[in-house]
């Protein structure tokens, strides 16, 4: 596919709702997932987890510090593997891929939003955004221009990191991890250092992604970020409890 094609795909508003992705294998599945960290004394982590993300669901995942969140983020994010059980990604078993493979999977199919954005300070934002793909570094891809209009920053296109502020540098991380059209986007804490509005439209970000049939999960302590989801999981010393169903936030 060009990036011309790719573009155009990509601008297609019509998207689909989030009953159109159904019938589509889950964005990711954890299967009976343990994992363990092996010391002086084994910490379990992760004890025997089942979650399933549909595509165009959106799953924030609470608990307290040390109960395993980020653990979890980092297997369903192909950074670690499990000790036992299965990881599944858009329907493909990625539990035993190499490292190579992993790393194909995580760049083709997993976009990542970090707390503290981790972009690079001497790019501009749209070089930022083009940093994930195939085009030259400094190249302004047609696809991270088209990105950046629809996160609202089509007027900072050419700004580095030290000229936008925090709200800005986080629509700037979302839109790369949205580069390579993941099937799933991974979040910690996104809303952390942003005030209550700009936290507001970093969400709504996220329902319009969960619409074009991404799956999200946050990790979060934001009840903000539990409104507006579909559904909160909570993580207690590694295992998984099912929470309510939210979603008044997705009524605009
Ligand atoms: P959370 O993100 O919810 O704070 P983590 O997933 O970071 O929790 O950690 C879960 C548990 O696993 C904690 O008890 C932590 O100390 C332990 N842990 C996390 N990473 C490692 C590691 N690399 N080696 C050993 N223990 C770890
Ligand atoms: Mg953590």
């Amino acid at each position: 596919m060009t990036a011309q094609e790719d573009t155009q795909r990509t601008d297609t508003q019509s998207g689909g709702t989030v009953s159109s992705h159904s019938e589509s294998p889950p964005a990711a599945e954890l299967l009976g997932v343990t994992k363990q960290y092996a010391g002086a004394e084994t910490v379990t982590a992760l004890d025997s987890v089942d979650l399933s993300i549909a595509r165009g669901e959106f799953v924030a995942v609470v608990g307290p510090s040390g109960s395993g969140k980020s653990t979890m983020l980092n297997l369903l994010g192909l950074l670690d593997v499990p000790t036992q059980g299965t990881v599944r990604l858009a329907g493909t078993d990625v539990t035993d891929l190499s490292e190579e493979a992993l790393t194909d999977a995580r760049r083709e199919r997993i976009g990542f939003v970090f707390q503290d954005f981790h972009l690079l300070p001497t790019l501009t934002a749209v070089e930022n955004v083009t940093l994930p793909t195939a085009f030259e570094p400094g190249q302004d891809g047609p696809r991270a221009v088209s990105l950046l209009q629809r996160v609202g920053l089509g007027d900072r296109l050419h700004h580095t990191p030290d000229e936008l502020s925090g709200g800005q540098k986080q629509r700037v991380a979302i839109a790369r991890s949205l580069i390579n059209e993941p099937a799933l986007l991974l979040a910690d804490e996104p809303t952390g250092n942003l005030d209550r509005d700009t936290g507001t439209n970093i969400l709504e970000e996220f329902a319009q992604i969960c619409e074009r049939g991404v799956g999200v999960v946050a990790v979060t302590h934001d009840e903000l970020v539990t409104e507006y989801a579909d559904r909160t999981v909570r993580l207690v010393d590694g295992q998984l409890r099912e929470g309510t169903r939210g979603g008044d936030g997705f009524a605009t």
